[in-house]
């Protein structure tokens, strides 16, 4: 296929950051307490933040879940494009990260719309099944990679028709087209990456930004 990209260079993803982002002071005070610790790495990039906080804005989510908290600079994107109406139910097993960002979510007094779930995400999803069936118009899973196909399946069911799917390092550092790599990790994303590419139930968008992003909305 014709090439129309554009490969990225540092110095040209500096001048996207330089002319686009927007981060608000509470955010960008998160990020960079963050980036003291050894898994700084995980946070969510502050453009790739943003892009989720229009999305959001543009088809009016309010009801959403996030899978993979950390120390919760996604979350507290999410919810301050939300708005006061927002509910987010946060799954993350590590008390140590989410007392961090527990503290931040206080700080920009969204704390009231966050539901921190701490314990293995498939289990906080699948009790809700039950209960909540369709009822959410927005999911983000950026947790264990080897469970995203159990992540997707569990939010393909609580989002309503019309709601979207974001899953995120679906380029695993480049790791899906390395044959070398075939560790559980690596391979998880690949089947669901192929898997997601025939599923006729979503419409489908893979975005290079950051380490890749998918998303899926559900028919
Ligand atoms: N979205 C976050 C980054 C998430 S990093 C941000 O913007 O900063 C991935 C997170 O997944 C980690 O905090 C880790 O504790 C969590 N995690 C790992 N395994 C999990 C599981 N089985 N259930 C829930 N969370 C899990
Ligand atoms: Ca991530």
């Amino acid at each position: 296929m014709t090439k129309t990209y554009l490969p990225l260079t540092n110095s040209l993803y500096d001048y996207v950051l330089d002319n686009s982002l927007r981060e608000p002071e509470i955010l960008r005070d998160l990020r960079l307490e963050t980036q003291k610790m050894a898994e700084s790495m995980m946070q969510t990039s502050a453009d790739q933040a943003q892009f989720m906080a229009l999305l959001v804005k543009l088809f009016g989510a309010k009801k959403m879940l996030e899978i993979g908290t950390f120390t919760g600079y996604s979350a507290l994107s999410l919810a301050l494009a939300a708005g006061i109406d927002a509910k987010i139910v946060c799954c993350d097993i590590s008390e140590e990260w989410t007392n961090i960002a527990k503290s931040y979510w206080e700080k920009a007094d969204v704390s009231d719309n966050i539901d921190l779930r701490l314990g293995p995400a498939t289990e906080t999803l699948n009790n809700m099944i039950d209960n909540e069936i369709e009822s959410y118009d927005f999911a983000f899973i950026d947790a264990d990679k080897v469970n995203y196909d159990n992540y997707f399946e569990a939010c393909y069911k609580l989002i309503r028709p019309g709601g979207l799917i974001a899953i995120d390092n679906v380029l695993w550092g480049g790791s899906v087209i390395d044959p070398d790599k075939q560790d559980d990790d690596t391979n998880a994303i690949r089947a669901l990456n192929e898997k997601l590419f025939n599923d006729q139930r979503i419409d489908l968008s893979m975005l290079s930004i950051a380490d890749g992003l998918t998303l899926a909305r559900k028919r």
